[in-house]
């Protein structure tokens, strides 16, 4: 898994690590803390920024736990400008490791 160097991360972002401890309390986060969890905030594609869109999700067995589903959920953000569906990991947001 690809780190991001510490410096790049804005300071009031969500890190892996909170996301992770939290989820592992069962306290799970929300889609609005995997928002803001983003560290790739501009669409690879076209530029676009990506930050506070809505986070697409549904059921889905490799995907991350969030707060209010019992199953893991698959995350993404859809580029509104050119449509390109941006799951949340290749934004920087790790899934939930299983053992
Ligand atoms: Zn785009």
């Amino acid at each position: 898994m690809a780190k991001h160097p510490p410096m790049q991360e804005p300071m009031d972002y969500v890190t892996e690590e909170e996301l992770l401890h939290m989820a592992a309390k069962h306290n799970k986060p929300t889609l609005a803390d995997y928002a803001r969890a983003i560290v790739d905030t501009e669409c690879r594609w076209c530029g676009r920024s990506l930050k506070h869109r809505r986070v697409d999700h549904y059921d889905h067995s490799d995907g991350w736990p969030v707060h209010g589903f019992d199953r893991l959920q698959w995350l993404s953000i859809k580029c509104p400008k050119c449509g390109y569906d941006w799951a949340l990991w290749k934004l920087g947001v790790p899934r939930h490791e299983k053992d």
